[in-house]
């Protein structure tokens, strides 16, 4: 199936989640995830109006997104893959959002860096949820403190956006439904704790697990493989 076919298909899946789950079918992005497919693929998505993409790996965007972007200003990249600190300089400068902080470390890495270039970055705390995955915060003591740095203007360049998480990569939708709702609890949670900040962004949902995610509330899903089809490594 062509692109623009499997990109109708998801949109259609989405709102039919949407509306089953109650909600408003525009409160959910669709991003498209292009990690390992060319940019003739990302051209053909955003001929069939798609505009938000994901890359896992800020070296591999930077050989597609900023060609891309110079002739389609709508584009817009997100980070979503475990971000090394010394890729964060280039990351900044092609991304509009990172979805993959999850350390204290990076946070400090992302600040130096655009405050080098007096740029203020969109950010998702990624969130540990999946026994089989590393990335995310697993210990929320880390992520409070982030989050405290940030209220006391020591992060100024930092604005936090909402979370996201991977669930894990199992058949069992109980516990992937479990991994959405620890991390919708959270965000009810950080909205209390820290009302200063925007927590509206829930990242959460992939090719396999979108309805489920949409069901617990995600307003943003990241699908690749079924908008794209398998990924060649
Ligand atoms: C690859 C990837 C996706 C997309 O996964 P699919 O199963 O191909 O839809 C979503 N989120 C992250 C963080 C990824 O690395």
């Amino acid at each position: 199936m062509s692109i623009k076919e499997n990109l109708q298909i998801i949109r259609e899946k989405s709102y039919n989640a949407a509306v089953k789950a109650g909600r408003n079918a525009d409160d959910i992005k669709l991003m498209a995830v292009s990690k390992f497919h060319p940019a003739e693929s990302i051209l053909e998505a955003v001929e069939n109006s798609q505009f938000l993409f994901g890359e896992n790996r800020v070296q591999e965007a930077m050989t597609k997104f900023p060609d891309i972007v110079s002739t389609h200003s709508e584009v817009n990249l997100h980070i979503i893959g475990t971000l090394q600190t010394n890729k964060v300089k280039n990351a900044i400068t092609i991304a509009s959002c990172i979805q993959s902080v999850d350390s204290l470390h990076l946070a400090q890495e992302i600040e130096k860096q655009c405050s080098k270039i007096n740029k203020n970055i969109d950010v998702l705390f990624e969130i540990h949820t999946a026994e089989d995955s590393k990335s995310g915060f697993s210990d929320l003591n880390e992520l409070y403190n982030v989050l405290s740095l940030i209220a006391e203007n020591k992060f100024e360049h930092i604005v936090p956006k909402g979370l996201m998480t991977m669930a894990p990569f199992i058949n069992d939708e109980k516990q992937i439904r479990k991994s959405f709702i620890k991390v919708r609890k959270l965000s009810e949670k950080l909205k209390i704790d820290f009302p200063m900040f925007d927590f509206s962004e829930l990242s959460m949902g992939m090719s396999g697990d979108f309805e489920v995610a949409i069901e617990e509330g995600s307003t943003l899903i990241r699908v690749g493989t079924a908008i794209f089809g398998e990924r060649q490594y």
